[in-house]
């Protein structure tokens, strides 16, 4: 099927990147978010990024306007239900994103596939609570969004092999390279990758190191480009709380309790670089780190 109007729901930092690649590769988005600020701020966001690669000469000062005269944003979910895709990259909470999925249903065309950019959240389950369970995946991108070659393309129990083509489809057009996971929790990347920033965030409470000698370790020691708190300060400490608590739900093994330091961090509202603080103080000239 042809996919040329795409809605996207959610303009924090993962909507605002999607809705940059799609109307860089072509495709006319439509941005939803219930905060009037949060659309103003993805709208300015994904200018400055645009503008960074015009910088970089990646792309012409045309290439920018015309993406960023193909997004428009709007706090009206209905007007996203005569898009061909919907990706739904709001807050990794389940309630509200099958309160999303229920507000939406009835505004759609009866070809609109649905998705969620959920990094850990069954697919099968949100899909059951629509009224097209076959035309329901996974599209899960990685942050930054302009940056990261990575999307994973998640088929729920009833997806369609038409759906699972025509978001494969996009994933090509984007230029980018898609991994199939099954729909287990927190699928490929997150499973992996999660567990180990926990564990950092264990060994910081456990005393072992601090701040700066565990990401110093594992940046040094190997060979990764950001050390695992730093990359947790990134991502967003709430949602590696979320995907650290589905983990542990969903597969019930004691070995993905998530760090009472974690849990500590999001209850302070140190959230990461999102909310300027988490384990790293982002307010200086440079990030302090806060142990
Ligand atoms: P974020 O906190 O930056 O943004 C979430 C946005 O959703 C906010 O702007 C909020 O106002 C909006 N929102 C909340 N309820 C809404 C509703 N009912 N309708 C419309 N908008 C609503 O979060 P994020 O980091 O962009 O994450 C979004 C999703 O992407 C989550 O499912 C997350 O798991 C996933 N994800 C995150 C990362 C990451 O590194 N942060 C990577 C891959 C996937």
């Amino acid at each position: 099927m042809e996919i040329q109007r795409i809605g996207v729901i959610g303009a924090g930092q993962m909507g605002n990147g999607i809705a940059h690649v799609m109307a860089l590769a072509g495709y006319d988005v439509s941005l939803n978010d219930v905060s009037d600020e949060a659309l103003a701020k993805s709208l300015k966001i994904i200018d400055k990024n645009l503008e960074r690669q015009v910088a970089r000469e990646k792309i012409s000062e045309d290439d920018k306007a015309t993406a960023m005269g193909r997004i428009t944003t709007t706090r009206a979910l209905e007007e996203l239900g005569q898009t061909d895709l919907v990706i739904e990259a709001a807050t990794e909470r389940e309630t509200i994103k099958s309160a999303i999925f229920e507000d939406l249903v009835p505004h759609l065309a009866p070809h609109t596939i649905l998705t969620s950019n959920t990094s850990s959240i069954s697919i099968t389950r949100l899909a059951s609570r629509t009224d097209r369970p076959e035309k329901f995946m996974g599209f899960h991108f990685m942050n930054p969004v302009p940056v990261m070659q990575l999307v994973e393309l998640i088929r729920g129990i009833a997806t369609d092999e038409p759906t699972f083509t025509a978001c494969k489809g996009v994933v090509d057009t984007l230029g980018k390279t898609a991994a199939t996971a099954e729909d287990f929790p927190a699928f490929i990347v997150n499973r992996i990758l999660m567990p180990m920033i926990n564990e950092a965030v264990y060994t910081l409470y456990e005393g072992v190191g601090n701040v700066t000698s565990i990401d110093m370790a594992m940046k040094l020691g190997t060979n990764h480009p950001m050390g695992p708190l730093e990359l947790a300060d990134f991502i967003g400490l709430d949602t590696c709380l979320a995907i650290m608590n589905v983990l542990h739900d969903g597969l019930a093994d004691t070995k993905y309790r998530p760090c009472p330091l974690l849990t500590k961090y999001v209850e302070a509202g140190w959230l990461g670089r999102k909310t300027q603080r988490g384990f790293y103080d982002y307010r200086g000239e440079s990030p302090v780190p806060t142990r």
